[in-house]
């Protein structure tokens, strides 16, 4: 078992952690308020190279992995998650469009992406229906030689940005009367006529991230949108989803790491009882449980993402990595508030934005329950009633 970082992967953490540390987290907070994404800031971090990470070389990628993506994403969750996930969503759906998309597709869509000129999202989730992905209603019905795509998205993440291209979208195929549904992918293209993009929302935390609805009105495709196998959608929004698992989980490290990195240096220098707060031994064990809690979840994240990359991941290291550092991170973000006192409660400190950035992260691609039932599954446990 080997702990240590290649000299290659400590220098691509060091740059993306000062590039991070000297240009995302003094404007964080005001992203924050202006609730939008940083199409420039954005730019800047994909001329750093952090979009192209994954990607094989020819589509203008550097040719590393999983593990060497998860260590740039963290570092720059570690000064705005909301920044990391627009980043991680379109790295893990343009993977999905690697993996399964058609030479046409890729040609035409992947570099964009990987360059980061371009972002890209992948919509599965419907007003309806999340977790239980068997209950999407959108479908798309072949019209002719022609798909038409009915039905609505919710909360889909980089698909309203000024430099949106494409959405991966999840639609039922099968015909009505069939007795099994089935599901296609789709690729469609931002500007495809009967496609919309709903107003954004207002969320509570993940502010500068994009996410809208989408709305499907016959939304016309031709049969070379589609991704992978007709009818074979489905298990491909899963792949995505669980390619993005690991990336989510390395975003809420990062942000736990953060916390630790607030609670810390707070506790140095606010003066109390003749002292500082950091002498004082219950603030002494809070920050010591962050540490804790950050330096496991490490553990469990790294193995996840080096073990996809030697093509060993299990569901459910996946979903260990995705279960613990998601839930960690609030638990972090909670402590840091405590350490920091008022000034955590305030809108304009780092932590309580952590706070509220870090808690979709148990919700989102696959809550932390649908994670627990994937792990008991592993250990034999199935669901013994109808
Ligand atoms: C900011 C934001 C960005 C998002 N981005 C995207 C995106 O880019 N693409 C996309 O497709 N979706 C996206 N989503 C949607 C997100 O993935 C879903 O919210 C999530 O999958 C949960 O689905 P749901 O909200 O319908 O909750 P539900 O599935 O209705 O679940 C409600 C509650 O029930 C629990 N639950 C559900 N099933 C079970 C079960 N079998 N056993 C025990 N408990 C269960 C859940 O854990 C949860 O606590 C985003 C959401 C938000 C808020």
């Amino acid at each position: 078992m080997q702990f240590l970082l290649t000299e290659d992967q400590r220098k691509l953490q060091d740059t993306v952690h000062d590039f991070a540390q000297a240009k995302i987290a003094p404007v964080a907070e005001q992203l924050d308020k202006d609730a939008k994404f940083p199409t420039v800031l954005f730019h800047e971090l994909s001329e750093l190279g952090l979009t192209s990470i994954p990607f094989e070389e020819k589509w203008g990628g550097m040719g590393l992995g999983t593990f060497e993506t998860a260590l740039a994403l963290e570092q720059v969750a570690r000064a705005d998650q909301s920044l990391a996930v627009g980043t991680m969503v379109s790295i893990s759906t343009g993977l999905t469009l690697a993996r399964f998309g058609s030479e046409e597709q890729k040609e035409k869509y992947l570099p964009d992406i990987v360059s980061g000129k371009k972002i890209c999202s992948i919509a599965g989730t419907e007003p309806q229906a999340g977790s239980d992905t068997a209950g999407l209603t959108t479908s798309a019905r072949l019209d002719g030689n022609i798909w038409r795509m009915n039905g609505e998205k919710a909360w889909i993440t980089n698909s309203g940005t000024d430099i949106s291209s494409f959405a991966l979208v999840l639609a039922v195929t099968s015909p009505v009367e069939a007795p099994k549904k089935s599901f296609t992918l789709f690729l469609v293209p931002v500007g495809t006529k009967g496609y919309t993009v709903g107003k954004s929302y207002d969320k509570m935390g993940w502010r500068s991230s994009d996410t809208h609805p989408l709305h499907f009105d016959d939304c016309e495709l031709s049969p070379d949108h589609i991704v992978g196998e007709l009818d074979k959608g489905r298990l491909l929004l899963h792949k995505g989803y669980q390619q993005a698992r690991v990336f989510l989980a390395t975003c809420s490290l990062g942000l736990a790491q953060g916390c630790l990195d607030h609670a810390v240096s707070y506790a140095k220098e606010r003066k109390a009882f003749g002292g500082t707060l950091g002498g004082l031994q219950m603030i002494q064990k809070m920050i010591a449980d962050i540490a804790v809690k950050v330096e496991t979840a490490r553990l469990v994240v790294y193995k996840a993402a080096w073990m996809t990359d030697k093509g060993l991941a299990s569901l459910k290291d996946l979903s260990v990595a995705k279960y613990y550092a998601t839930e960690i991170a609030t638990e972090c973000a909670n402590l840091a508030l405590q350490v920091h006192g008022g000034w955590g409660f305030m809108d304009d400190c780092p932590v309580s934005r952590y706070l509220r950035d870090n808690r979709i992260c148990t919700i989102g691609d696959g809550s932390s329950q649908i994670q627990a039932m994937i792990i008991a599954r592993d250990l034999g446990l199935e669901v013994s009633f109808t």
